[in-house]
């Protein structure tokens, strides 16, 4: 694939569309954290019938699971790619990405870690009840998810210094700890807690359990989103949880006895998150790209548009260069899928770290092009640098990427 076939282009024009009539008006509302994103995110899944496709999709493949089930054999575990978990072209998942991110790059995190991350943690382990109960409702956007490993003490080390903890009690687990920087924590229904099973023995062996927590069980708090650089369309909070007692149905899969001790969940979890960012990437670079264009052929200095200098002439060849090589990026993320080939760890590594900068580096470059008005909030190019900061930082930061994709070379 070197270019968007006819069908996704035609996807493209309307979502811009819609992004351009619903979300642009609103942006003003959003930065402000006025206005949470969901019911914005809502229309879009109700106009496109993004919630009607996954609603088709999540029932073919419980039926699949239930007649390999009843057949006694295991139902195959879903692959962790943007394809499956929506069931549909890649191309069709990420081209929305791509348009969002023009305006609203935190729509697109809010809506990623509630219907990407939150349903396949329980998509990929849980038991068939499990995701009846709670993924359809999330792949629909019905509720929002939440999906919470990072702590005060614990963020690139995630499950080394992991403090929160299970504690068997009868049939049940009580669970205890705090996270933080929670994408959608303070409005969330529907929780993702990881924590390690305290039996007593050294932290560093315990198992990593998932549970499944709702909005508004006892000892559970959700804090207000916290004020930050940026993503402001992205809720992001704490969570606070005293003695939470849950039954062995909230535990994913219903067993302790997960492969790699919960940890490849987890991992596979953070794969997909990567993954997605290039084509958050292409959306703000080529966002990046259409107001400089146009500023350069508009604004003189000089006696001259400054697109005439080569030191702006450069700014701008170097961000084409970066559109394409995330745009390739995410075409390669489509052919991969229709191959049905999952990227490895150490290559979605590789497309976040390469993209996230190239992000950031052509947005902060926008700012200069604009000059004083770039760094105005009313010129745009401010909100999409700020915004971008972040793809370096969660999903695991550069210098995690980078160690990731350099043992590998190394194995
Ligand atoms: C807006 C936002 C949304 C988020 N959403 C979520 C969410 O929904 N769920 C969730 O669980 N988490 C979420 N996070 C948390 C995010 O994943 C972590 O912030 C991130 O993994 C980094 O962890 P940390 O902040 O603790 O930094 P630290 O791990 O303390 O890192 C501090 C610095 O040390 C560097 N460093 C750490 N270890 C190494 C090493 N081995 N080698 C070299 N350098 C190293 C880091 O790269 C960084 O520069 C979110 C964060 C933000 C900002």
């Amino acid at each position: 694939m070197y270019e968007w076939s006819d069908e996704h282009k035609m996807l493209q024009t309307v979502v811009r569309d819609f992004v351009e009539r619903e979300i642009k008006p609103k942006v003003e509302e959003l930065e402000h954290g006025d206005l949470p994103p969901y019911d914005i995110l809502r229309k879009m899944f109700t106009t496109f019938g993004m919630d009607a496709m996954a609603r088709a999709t999540f029932a073919k493949r419980i039926e699949k699971e239930k007649a390999a089930l009843a057949e006694g054999a295991q139902p195959t575990p879903v692959t962790e790619d943007v394809e499956s978990i929506a069931g549909m072209d890649a191309g069709f998942t990420l081209i929305p990405i791509v348009e969002m991110c023009r305006y609203c790059p935190g729509m697109v995190t809010a809506m990623g870690v509630s219907m990407g991350l939150t349903s396949a943690a329980i998509m990929s382990k849980g038991t068939i009840a499990q995701k009846e109960r709670w993924a359809l409702d999330l792949l629909t956007l019905d509720k929002i998810g939440a999906w919470a490993i990072t702590e005060p003490g614990s963020g690139s080390d995630a499950f080394g210094s992991m403090r929160s903890t299970a504690r068997r009690d009868g049939d049940e687990y009580v669970l205890n700890g705090s996270k933080t920087f929670i994408t959608n924590g303070p409005y969330a229904d529907t929780i993702v807690f990881i924590c390690k099973l305290d039996e007593g023995n050294d932290p560093k062996d315990r198992k990593v359990l998932s549970f499944v927590l709702d909005s508004g069980m006892a000892g559970l708090e959700q804090s207000k989103p916290l004020r930050k650089m940026g993503m402001h369309s992205s809720p992001t909070g704490e969570l606070f949880l005293t003695d939470v007692r849950v039954g062995r149905d909230r535990l994913i899969g219903e067993t302790e006895d997960v492969s790699s001790g919960g940890r490849e969940g987890a991992k596979a979890t953070f794969m997909m998150e990567r993954s997605g960012v290039a084509a958050m990437a292409l959306g703000i670079i080529e966002q990046c790209l259409m107001l400089c264009v146009d500023y350069a052929k508009n604004r003189e200095q000089f006696g001259q548009p400054i697109g005439e200098f080569q030191l702006i002439q450069l700014k701008l060849a170097k961000m084409e260069v970066a559109r394409m090589n995330c745009q390739n990026l995410v075409f390669r993320t489509i052919e991969m899928s229709k191959a049905g080939r999952s990227m490895t760890l150490a290559e979605a590594s590789a497309m976040k770290l390469y993209s996230a900068g190239a992000a950031v580096e052509c947005a902060l470059e926008a700012v200069q092009l604009f000059g004083g008005n770039g760094y105005m909030a009313e010129f745009q190019v401010e909100q999409l640098a700020r915004d971008a900061k972040v793809l370096q930082i969660y999903g695991g930061t550069d210098e995690i990427q980078t160690s990731q994709i350099a043992r590998s070379l190394l194995a």
